[in-house]
């Protein structure tokens, strides 16, 4: 499936310089997100996973039918002061901008294996933080799904011992 033709490039948002890869275009094709969840699926089948966690919010769109596509659970990953039971935190930059990401405390237990899954890797800001708030639990990464990765910002450094896939690559 050609996913790149489907994915609208929207130059200098949300501010200049910055080439923003929007997946929306490529969503309402029922077709094609389909097909898109299915590769991610492919991808993770035999790792054995317990658990997907997923940034808020394109990650819960990739993360979520993901879950449902292989059978096992959802974890949640939010902006702190979203998520209502005790949780632990962790701060990142992203490629604009700063902000910290937050989880619920027992949303993962020590041992299990979770598989990481987001919209799009860009510098890996969200991913590693993403990453630390799941070892601080016990959590054992299996590995990290894309849609989209964007090369040039080398996003895949930060994950090494990591088995990252993406669906298309700029
Ligand atoms: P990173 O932390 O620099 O890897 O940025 C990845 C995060 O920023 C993901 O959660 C994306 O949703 C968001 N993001 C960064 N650039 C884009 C883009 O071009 N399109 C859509 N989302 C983006």
């Amino acid at each position: 499936m050609d996913y790149k033709s489907l994915i609208r490039v929207i130059p200098d948002f949300p501010q200049p310089g910055i080439s923003f890869k929007d997946i929306t275009t490529l969503l309402k094709d029922g077709q094609a997100y389909k097909s898109a969840i299915d590769e991610l699926a492919e991808f993770a089948k035999n790792k054995d996973i317990d658990l997907i966690a997923g940034p808020e919010a394109r990650g819960f769109v990739v993360g979520a039918p993901l879950s449902y596509a292989l059978g096992v659970g959802f974890v949640p990953i939010r902006k702190k002061g979203k998520l209502p039971a005790e949780t632990i935190e962790a701060s990142y930059d992203l490629e604009y901008g700063k902000d910290a990401l937050a989880m619920h405390k027992d949303a993962i237990k020590p041992g299990q294996k979770v598989l990481i899954a987001d919209d799009l890797l860009a510098t890996g800001g969200t991913i590693q933080t993403t990453v630390e708030l799941v070892k601080k639990l016990g959590g054992e990464i299996v590995g990290a799904a894309f849609l989209i990765e964007l090369s040039y910002l080398k996003g895949r450094d930060k994950l090494k011992d990591i088995d990252v896939f993406s669906l298309v690559k700029y």
